[in-house]
């Protein structure tokens, strides 16, 4: 099984701790693997992300002049969840769906309207 990175730190510490110098410059080694390999990792995740818009709420609400996409009634901008009147960012296409965390797939929703269609 491969060894994740913090497991080969923690065992490159406890090798120094004991003075045992082999050893620890295997793990160095073997850390420096690792470390990349994670860094790797989250090169992906970084441009998986540059491929969703930063989502400014506000935007989206001024953008859709504060009416909910799903009902089509007027959000009241004052309201703060949980009340059911207060505005949320909906996804047209929801992300389980496949859908991205862009403008053009965020719709101004009421939080109750959002979170009754999650339930469909
Ligand atoms: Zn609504």
């Amino acid at each position: 099984m491969h060894r994740s990175h913090q497991t080969v730190v923690a065992e490159w510490m406890a090798a120094r701790r004991v003075g045992d110098v082999e050893r620890a410059e295997a793990l160095y080694r073997e850390m420096k693997r690792t470390w990349d390999k994670r860094y790797a990792t989250s090169r992906r995740q970084r441009i998986k992300s540059q491929e969703n818009e930063k989502i400014d709420r506000a935007e989206v609400f001024a953008r859709d002049r504060w009416v909910c996409g799903i009902c089509g009634g007027l959000i009241d901008s004052g309201a703060l969840a949980p009340d059911p009147e207060s505005p949320s960012v909906d996804h047209v296409v929801p992300l389980s769906k496949g859908g991205t965390h862009t403008m053009d797939n965020v719709q101004a929703a009421h939080l109750l309207c959002n979170s009754r269609k999650q339930e469909h």
